[in-house]
């Protein structure tokens, strides 16, 4: 259920209301808006029934939030959220492009990677130290040598780390050198992973479940949210189908969709979503008018000789007119913006659902 204060309510009458919340055995989740604050109530089985909250001081009106998500959905928190370190943003008013190696396999290698990276004018670089690798016999990754090749990257060009921990101790190191942890598809319902990942306090990068539908995605992201992490950026990585063209099939109608029901960034991944470089830049301009908050792709110096996904990385030429493709496109979306409405063509107006419904 969320409590929707009245517009001048002031801050001891929303400590009331959670004071309330929490004497009845529930947790309070304030969210201070542009005119109101909403207080989510979080942790009941039941419905919750209204009439002790109603009465209160301050309390505008109580409404049920009817998704099975309550943190991640619009009906909580309707503006947008913005990832923001820095300069670097994700969810802001440009596409963030997230590039770099798959795997830091040396620090030549991901140097120079992270040089092409800096001069594009990305502000973010991805590379695993960790691997989640299909065959127990593939490369694993770097571990914590890795990590520091990554950090020794942000020292040198200032970008910000994105980077996969593949279990609880991986997440440990994670987040003494990420700016962003990434939780891969195949741990996307790993939910001992998920509650870990939710008591850091680093952003993080969660990527669909190769099978997964958007409420289960939804619904992970919860899990993070709810142990009191709520900077998490969402991933539509491709999902598998009969469709044998491609490593998986990209489901760009999942960005709009997310958007619609979410106040959470969504990006897009046309690098693991097809596995082919061939296909890869025409995905991802697809992805940046569908919308995406974002692009997170594979670049390597010599993709030949990569120890992980070399036939879906891009060359350094390639990557680059891949940046200035996708930015053209970005700008139109966003200068059409009025014409083409938001998610879903609804406005993108920072009035909330509840505010719109109310008054
Ligand atoms: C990755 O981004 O390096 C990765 C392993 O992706 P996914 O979990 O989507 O396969
Ligand atoms: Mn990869």
């Amino acid at each position: 259920m969320l409590i929707v204060m009245i517009p001048d309510a002031t801050e001891s009458q929303v400590h009331g209301v959670v004071q309330k919340i929490e004497s009845i055995g529930l947790r309070a989740h304030p969210s201070r808006g542009i005119n109101r604050t909403v207080i989510g109530i979080i942790g009941n089985l039941e419905p919750i029934d209204p009439s002790p909250f109603t009465d209160l001081p301050g309390v505008a009106e109580c409404v049920r939030i009817t998704k099975p998500y309550k943190l991640v959905g619009r009906e909580l928190k309707h503006d947008k959220t913005v990832i923001r370190i820095g300069k670097a943003e994700i969810g802001g008013d440009e596409a963030a492009i997230i590039a770099g190696v798959c795997a830091v396999e040396s620090r030549e290698q991901t140097m120079l990677t992270a040089q092409i990276v800096a001069e594009a004018g990305c502000r973010w670089f991805r590379g695993g130290a960790f691997k989640p690798r299909t065959s127990p016999y593939a490369f694993q990754g770097l571990g914590e040598e890795g990590l520091k090749i990554l950090s020794d990257v942000r020292d040198q060009f200032g970008l910000r780390i994105v980077t996969e921990a593949v279990d609880e101790a991986a997440l440990d190191l994670c987040e003494r050198y990420a700016d962003v942890i990434q939780i891969g598809t195949r741990n996307m319902q790993n939910f001992s992973l998920l509650k870990r990942a939710g008591q850091a306090r680093t952003p993080i990068l969660l990527k669909r479940g190769m099978s997964a539908t958007l409420e289960e995605f939804l619904l992970a992201a919860e899990y993070i949210m709810v142990e009191g992490n709520c900077q998490v950026i969402l991933c539509e990585r491709g999902v598998r189908t009969f469709g044998n063209h491609a490593r998986f099939t990209p489901d760009l109608s999942i960005i709009p969709m997310a958007q619609h029901l979410s106040h959470l960034p969504i990006i897009f991944d046309p690098s693991h979503s097809t596995g082919r470089r061939e296909t890869v830049i025409p995905m991802a301009r697809a992805g940046v008018a569908a919308g995406a908050d974002g692009l997170l792709v594979d670049v390597h110096p010599c993709p030949e000789r990569a120890l992980c996904d070399g036939p879906q990385a891009l060359f350094f030429d390639l990557f680059r007119k891949m940046v200035d493709e996708v930015r053209a496109i970005d700008r139109i979306i966003k200068d059409r913006h009025e014409i083409f409405g938001g998610a879903l063509g609804q406005s993108n107006s920072p009035t909330s659902v509840y505010e719109t419904a109310i008054l």
